[in-house]
């Protein structure tokens, strides 16, 4: 597989891959240590902007790279870590808000990491704005990246619990983090600034500036596909919506490569939360997380082909 990345700065979806080491499992099934990857110079993923999300088989790194706390190993800490240290040491306290809510999409169902017993999370959308609201969804206001590693740490507590009471796997859910940014102060930086400024930007005369921005952060179900023919009940329920789910995401991000006037969001729940965050200056940065083994190389090609579309 050859990873080529020539031009990902234009357009409106920029793409970086992943590999994670070797395993031990890895280690074991590869007769020789040869690499089915051979990586081209890509640009780096740099910070937050508008949706930043992990699409790659279970077990390749999506939760390492998304959801990683880091364990005060600043290497290891995942997106979500970095993109709220970054926007809390831009804001200034007082005049900006900042504020998060924490899901769960299964079986098409939103379910709320924050508030355990809120498992069917209403979508609703402005219809002047074309705003995605959640208004049943928990939001917790965040001052400091400690506490939000303890909001986050409860998720990921609930997450485990749910989905052993509803006997589901977690590479079978999205996970997704909402971050909500307020702003009337001007930033530090004029860049920076507008940076964090994804959309929806509004000015009230009575403010110098008055910025309202969501920033999404998702670490999505597993991408290999389950065949719909060989399993039944709960599993090919799981099956049927990530299939839905993940062929929709893929036409939305094909449609916004091509620089298309109409992004089809309306046929998966995934989708139709993302679609006030596809719109305008918005940009979705992708990460593939793929395997170094060549025993996946037929699931590696098919993610890399997925990344390969959205440029
Ligand atoms: P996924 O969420 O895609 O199913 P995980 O994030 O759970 O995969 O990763 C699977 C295993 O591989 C974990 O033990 C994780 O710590 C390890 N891993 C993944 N990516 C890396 C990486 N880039 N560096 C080191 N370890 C990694
Ligand atoms: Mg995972």
């Amino acid at each position: 597989v050859l990873i080529e990345d020539d031009d990902a700065d234009s357009g409106r979806v920029r793409v970086a891959v992943r590999v994670r080491p070797r395993n031990d499992e890895d280690l074991y099934y590869d007769s020789e240590l040869i690499d089915c990857l051979e990586l081209q110079p890509e640009t780096v993923l740099n910070g937050y902007n508008g949706t930043v999300m992990a699409y790659g088989q279970t077990g390749t790194g999506k939760t390492y790279t998304i959801g990683s706390l880091g364990n005060d190993n600043s290497s290891e800490r995942g997106i979500m870590v970095r993109a709220l240290e970054d926007v809390l040491a831009e804001i200034s306290p007082g005049l900006d808000n900042l504020s998060i809510s924490y899901l769960q999409l299964y079986l098409e169902a939103i379910h709320d990491l924050l508030a355990p017993d809120k498992n069917n999370i209403a979508l609703t959308k402005d219809s002047k704005s074309g705003e995605v609201c959640l208004p049943g969804a928990t939001v917790v206001e965040i001052s400091d990246i400690d506490q939000f590693l303890q909001v986050l740490q409860t998720g990921e507590r609930n997450r485990h619990a749910s989905n052993t009471k509803m006997n589901a796997r977690s590479s079978r859910s999205h996970a997704i983090l909402v971050v909500h940014i307020q702003r009337s102060s001007k930033g530090k930086d004029e860049n920076e600034f507008l940076s964090v400024n994804i959309n929806n930007s509004e000015e009230f005369p009575h403010m110098s500036a008055f910025f309202k921005s969501k920033l999404l952060i998702i670490d999505l179900a597993g991408s290999e596909r389950i065949d719909e023919s060989g399993v039944d009940g709960q599993m090919l329920e799981e099956a049927k919506f990530i299939n839905l789910s993940l062929n929709s995401l893929g036409k939305c991000i094909n449609a916004l490569a091509e620089n298309s006037t109409h992004i089809p969001t309306r046929d998966s729940k995934l989708t139709r939360l993302l679609s006030d965050s596809f719109g305008g200056n918005a940009r979705t940065s992708l990460i593939i997380t793929v395997s170094p083994s060549a025993r996946h190389y037929s699931q590696t090609s098919s993610t890399i082909m997925f990344g390969q579309r959205a440029m």
